[in-house]
């Protein structure tokens, strides 16, 4: 079946369907290579309750800002009562023409330690005064073999294992013992940082989530072979969950 999941302009007219559905504001984020990005931020968000969201900052990984768009089409009647820093689309110019960088060649995810990207600075700015239970950055890989996932280890809340085990229900985790060189069990690397190594190679998002915003940061990758349905679900699966955990917490009070 043909999609258009590299369409960016229906992209964002669904994103506008949703925002009206959901009585929230499709907000400017920036203007990059010719495109106009957007974000929404819902009035739930406050205190360190909240859920950061994003997905397309690599070009060549559709399903992720088609599986962030599908389920926020299937929420948009609960959307505006979450905590949610949602980035629909981080790198237009890169989904259109199925490419990781943007039309210099700059991959915006080694960019976030400081504000010379004029998208990656507009980023950290909507996300400044922000503090999150949760980000998902939300990614794909061809030489994966399965889905897998980051965490970044900072304490007793993690939980990654689970959310591996709700995609694990739509596609297999990724069998490989070394994953990207780093070691992986059952799909999952969990890892702390050294800010020196990334000082050298860029801050990641997550790596900057993680340091200045978020309690737990995930980076979820599913394998671009598969089939393009598969993967949207699978990164589905992983967001149902998250806003299952965040829920939990905002209904707690
Ligand atoms: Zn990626």
């Amino acid at each position: 079946m043909l999609h258009r999941s590299h369409d960016y302009a229906h992209l964002i007219a669904r994103w506008r369907s949703v925002a009206r559905a959901a009585g929230l504001r499709l907000r400017t984020l920036a203007k990059d290579d010719g495109s106009d990005l957007f974000y929404i931020e819902t009035p739930r968000l406050a205190g360190n309750a909240g859920l950061y969201l994003s997905a397309g900052i690599h070009g060549d990984e559709p399903a992720a800002p088609e599986a962030l768009a599908r389920w926020a089409e299937k929420n948009a009647a609960r959307l505006a009562e979450l905590p949610l820093l949602i980035f629909p689309c981080l790198n237009p110019w890169g989904l259109r023409n199925n490419v990781r960088t943007d039309s210099r060649g700059r991959d915006l995810n080694r960019m976030f330690h400081d504000d010379r990207h004029p998208v990656v600075a507009a980023v950290r700015k909507v996300t400044q005064p922000h503090r999150f239970h949760i980000a998902l950055p939300m990614h794909e890989d061809y030489d994966a073999q399965g889905i897998y996932l980051y965490e970044v280890q900072r304490g007793p809340h993690d939980f990654g294992e689970e959310l591996l085990r709700r995609a694990a229900k739509i596609l297999p985790a990724d069998p490989r013992v070394k994953i990207d060189s780093s070691t992986a069990k059952n799909g999952l690397i969990r890892r702390r940082i050294s800010p020196k190594k990334f000082e050298t190679m860029g801050y990641p998002e997550a790596i900057w989530l993680h340091l200045f915003h978020s309690e737990n940061t995930f980076t979820f990758e599913t394998p671009s072979e598969a089939a393009l349905d598969m993967r949207v679900r699978a990164h589905m699966a992983v967001l149902d969950e998250c806003v299952r955990r965040i829920a939990r917490r905002t209904n707690r009070g």
